[in-house]
């Protein structure tokens, strides 16, 4: 039997199959988390709990030398660039390692630039905020280069992300090749209709940031940045313990962060201070709110 490439149909049946059992995975280990550590440093730790459950799942499976679940669902195996041999043990690792904590850790560095940038005090305020919402842009436009590279992969196939393009690693198809998924017209047409999405957005976003740098003021960038910010009373978060970002409030009218709510109310439909009725969809987001 001839082994071929991978179309990107079976590549993308392959992802999103892994994704569903990753979802399972994740919500087991939220659950188990909540319970063992207690609704406020789960809130916490959230991001950090769903890297690991990541990183597990494609430890058992990838790291380990087995197919995915994805992947046996759909009949593809990874390989290395010659496509003759499995990716090495290192290959794989840096596979997941890229793939599982990449977006993680891109969004704690620009945290962290963002917040060093607003503590400096030698620096001006017009620079101080050119550079925050610099940071700002950079971290809005990483689901946008993503993007990008799933319209590369409309047009070349290969690799489905660019951790396995870093990585080098390619998928073959392990069953008899089905023409039906080899229909390049309809990826040429989703490569263009992304390729215009794309474009929309970034001058969409290239033009939030200018106004943004015209018209913010150093105040209104810091109320932002929790931790620039010292929690008092009125200002704090009762799920993070923190400043409240993003302020939103639930029917009750008890203040919470965005996340924090949305993440609470999904689980739990009440208001985590008094415990009134309130499903996710009626809670509000205030804007142009900054509590003193
Ligand atoms: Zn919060
Ligand atoms: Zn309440």
């Amino acid at each position: 039997m001839v082994l071929n490439d991978a179309s990107q149909q079976a590549l993308l049946k392959t992802c999103t199959k892994d994704s569903f059992y990753i979802n399972i995975l994740r919500n087991q280990v939220h659950g188990l988390c909540q319970n063992i550590l207690g609704d406020q440093i789960w809130i916490l730790w959230q991001k950090e709990i769903e890297v690991i459950a990541d990183f597990v799942y494609f430890f058992l499976t990838t790291v380990r030398g087995s197919q995915t679940l994805g992947e046996e669902y759909v009949c593809t195996i990874q390989v290395d660039a010659t496509k003759r041999k499995i990716p090495s043990k290192l290959q794989r690792l840096l596979q997941v390692l890229l793939h599982c904590t990449s977006p993680y850790c891109i969004e704690k560095l620009l945290q962290h630039f963002e917040h060093n940038t607003l503590q400096l005090e030698g620096l001006a305020s017009s620079h101080k905020i050119k550079l925050v919402v610099l940071f700002r842009f950079l971290f809005k436009i990483i689901p946008v280069f993503h993007h990008a590279h799933l319209i590369l992969f409309y047009i070349q196939g290969v690799y489905v992300n660019l951790s396995k393009r870093i990585a080098g690693v390619k998928h073959i198809i392990i069953r008899p090749r089905d023409d039906t998924e080899h229909d390049a017209g309809t990826f040429r047409w989703l490569a263009i209709l992304g390729g215009t999405q794309i474009f929309c957005k970034l001058i969409s976003l290239i033009l939030e940031a200018r106004k943004e740098m015209l018209n913010k003021t150093e105040t209104e960038l810091s109320i932002v940045d929790s931790s620039a910010v010292e929690a008092t009373e009125t200002n704090k978060c009762m799920l993070c313990l923190d400043v409240v970002r993003d302020i939103t409030t639930t029917v009750c009218g008890h203040m919470f962060c965005w996340k924090c709510l949305i993440d609470w109310c999904s689980v739990k439909s009440e208001c985590p201070a008094c415990r009134e009725i309130c499903p996710p969809s009626r809670v509000v987001r205030l804007h142009h709110y900054y509590p003193t």
